[in-house]
């Protein structure tokens, strides 16, 4: 999951209207979906971590602290659902890069590191709050080709697309274009953290990924020289219950 800095606000004041807050987010953190990373061009939605649905939220409505961005199947499966900070790791306050692993399968898992940082409980939470843990719908059209409706099978499409844009570069390796191009690959796609981790290797390419996508090298949770990930997140903007990894 894409860590990401929203920055601080661009109002004085909490947003009267949370629909405001859409231009300026999607300026800082791209058409991403702030959990399951797709590219949401158009009904990409101004998300609540803690629900305005829930009346021990209600006053942050409008605070922009509180706002990420959200596709409709990661929304609707949050819904109104508690969001108690330390139970859960956020893309915006916690190194959310080193806390999951992505698999070939298009399965997405609380990581190795969140174990050995005692949050892989935190990490299981924020899967199963999103929905990211559920498993795939098979679903065959009438030609017998699989179409890829939900998110585990959306992951597995992009997984393969990565991995021939990176064979693609292996037999071609100082292509700068060739670069630029799957970057741009990348930025259409989405899915952040399978280009990462397909490309986990190739140091040119995580950087450039990183910089092409929104508020992320801003999160601090990358190391600029070697692009390991910084753990504890560095938490720039001092956001409650951040750098938990
Ligand atoms: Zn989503």
């Amino acid at each position: 999951m894409r860590p990401v800095r929203r920055g601080s606000s661009p109002r004085p004041d909490d947003f009267d209207t949370y629909q405001e807050a859409k231009p300026e987010l999607i300026s800082r953190l791209g058409s991403y979906c702030s959990y399951c990373e797709r590219r949401i061009p158009t009904m990409l939605a101004v998300e609540h971590i803690q629900p305005k649905g829930l009346s021990a939220y209600a006053h942050l409505a409008g605070r922009w602290d509180n706002f990420l961005l959200g596709c409709v199947n990661c929304n609707s499966t949050k819904g109104d659902k508690d969001v108690v900070l330390k139970d859960v790791l956020l893309p915006d306050r916690d190194n959310t890069h080193w806390a999951f692993t992505y698999l070939p399968d298009g399965r997405v898992i609380p990581s190795a590191a969140a174990d050995e940082r005692g949050v892989a409980k935190q990490a299981a939470n924020t899967l199963a709050l999103t929905g990211l843990d559920k498993r795939s719908n098979e679903v065959v059209d009438e030609n017998g080709k699989r179409v890829a409706i939900d998110r585990v099978s959306q992951r597995l499409e992009k997984w393969l697309l990565a991995e021939e844009a990176k064979s693609m570069l292996d037999a071609d390796p100082d292509n700068n274009p060739l670069r630029i191009s799957i970057v741009h690959q990348a930025q259409e796609s989405g899915f952040f953290s399978i280009w990462m981790t397909v490309f986990e290797d190739d140091v040119d390419m995580r950087n450039r990924l990183i910089d092409a996508f929104p508020g992320t090298r801003e999160s601090g949770c990358f190391d600029p020289a070697a692009v390991l990930p910084v753990s504890p997140a560095p938490n720039p903007d001092g956001l409650a219950g951040g750098g938990k990894i």
